[in-house]
This record gives structure tokens, sequence and C-alpha cells, in this order.
């Protein structure tokens, strides 16, 4: 099982009782930690290094786990700007003491770590994120972890059959959260997309529509030389094959996605546009 998956104890600094004793300390050890300063007692049944995550040991003092968007997050999955507050899943014993409190669907789960697995998290994160957004953090998990969507469906136990339906939308195939968005966007709106199609001479891009080819930039890959010279070359060939190439940034979707679109429209309004010309070679 990948290790997005199966990791249920990342270390975050803050671990359970159980997961002390598992590490091989007695109870008169935790103690004697504890009175050497080397471990705090956050609540219960709980307790933290001097160094741990301060987000994790909010989220433990306040009496649950981390969970939710922030515990996606943690797990170094795409979540979205935003979404930046303490996200803390209720646990089946502690008593929340705040408001926030970032629920899954049927019975509380047992918190297995302090920061919750990556499927617990999603399902907590289908009630605080849009749907879009969700998609997009899931198409991350899928492509992370190499699983299909009835592989994660399986992970997270009986999701809802509305979390199932926007499963049904999810891509592994994506490679970022802005191709993700844009593919969602593109569909609801009534494009026929295709994802990560292959073009002869040019490689794998991200989306194309008609023979506009769509690539969705992030600035951390884009920046290196390498790419930049790649992209370029690419650009070149997909132009004398006779594709159209258009690049999107995450701030194009972010705040300028009217004009985006309004963009993608007057390009494919035409048929000639609207269908790949039989000149134009695609391996999809
Ligand atoms: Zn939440």
């Amino acid at each position: 099982m990948p290790d997005v998956i199966r990791l249920i104890s990342m270390d975050s600094g803050v671990y359970s009782t159980k997961e002390l004793h598992r590490g091989g300390l007695t109870t008169w050890q935790i103690r004697r930690e504890v009175d050497i300063g080397s471990l705090v007692a956050l609540r219960h049944g709980w307790y933290a290094t001097p160094t741990a995550d301060p987000d994790v040991v909010s989220a433990v003092r306040a009496g649950g786990v981390l969970g939710c968007v922030a515990a996606l997050r943690k797990h170094g999955l795409w979540v979205p700007p935003g979404y930046r507050r303490v996200h803390i899943r209720p646990t089946r014993h502690g008593e929340l003491t705040t408001r926030q409190a970032c629920r899954t669907f049927g019975p509380t789960p047992r918190a297995l770590a302090a920061v919750d697995p990556v499927p617990i998290a999603l399902l907590s994160a289908a009630r605080c994120m849009t749907a879009e957004h969700w998609i997009a953090t899931c198409d991350s998990v899928l492509n992370t972890a190499g699983l299909s969507v009835a592989q994660l469906a399986c992970e997270m136990g009986r999701p809802p059959k509305h979390i199932l339906a926007l499963m049904e939308r999810c891509d592994r195939r994506s490679q970022s959260g802005t191709e993700s968005i844009t593919r969602t966007r593109l569909r609801a709106n009534g494009f026929k997309v295709v994802v990560q199609p292959q073009i002869a001479g040019v490689g794998h891009v991200d989306l194309r529509v008609g023979r506009l080819l769509l690539e969705c930039d992030s600035v951390t890959h884009h920046t290196s030389l390498e790419n930049y010279h790649n992209d370029r070359r690419r650009d070149r060939r997909a132009l004398v094959d006779g594709w159209l190439t258009m690049r999107i940034t995450y701030d194009d979707v972010l705040y300028g996605w009217t004009g985006v679109l309004a963009d993608i429209r007057a390009i494919t309004r035409t048929d000639r546009h609207r269908t790949t010309p039989s000149a134009l070679k695609t391996v999809e």
C-alpha cells in the first residue's frame, strides 16, 4: 500500500499513549519524560515533544486530532490556497473545546494518530472544501498514491453517494491543482476535454480541447532553465503542426477565470478549432 495512504503516524511530535507504548516506553518512563520536560502532556492520553508541530499540538489540545484539509496539507498533498485555519476532527473520546469541528460521515473514526490518515481526512474535507477544490485534492491523492478511484473509495470505507459522485469526476492523471480545476470547470461548461494527451512531436500536454492545447503552468516547474527551454521548443513544434497552445497559471484560474473561459470560448468557437484536423496526429 502506498505510503500516502498507509501513513497513520506521521512524525508530528505528538503521540498517543498507545503509540508511545508501541515505541517501547513504559507508563513509568512516560511519566519520567514528562517530569524532565522531554514530553508535554497535552490532554489525557496524548503527549508532545517540545518541538512538536504547533498545529497538531493545538488540535490535540482542543480535544481532537488534526484532520480534514490541514491533515491533507501535512501529508504533502495539493491543497488550494485558503483553508488556512487549523482543521480539527473530533475523536470518539475527546471533548472538543472549539466549535470549529470538521466531522466525517457516519460513526466518528478512532484517532489512529495525531494527524488523520488521508482517507479519513478526505472524508472530512468534503464538508469543508468546495466540490472543485475537493476533486483537485483527490486527484492529488490518486496521482501521488497511484491508486484508482475504486481503490481509494475502498480505503475510505463506504463513502456516501455524493462523495462517490465527486470521485467519479476525479482523474489520477492530473499533474497539478490548476489542471484539475481547469478540467472540472471546462467540463462543467460543456467542453470535451482530453486529459494528458500525447501529441506527436510535442509529448504529453496537460489538457486538449479541439486543437487547443492547454498547459497549466506552476511557478516551481516552469522556472527551471531546462523546463523554460523545453516549454518553448514544445510550443514551437505545436504551432508548426497546427496546434494552438494556451498557458494558464493558478492565478488565472483563481482571479481571472472569466477571462480565461472567454478566451477558450473564442478560440474554440469556430468548427475548424472544435475538431482535430486529420493532419494532426494524437496518440491518446
Ligand atoms: Zn475542515
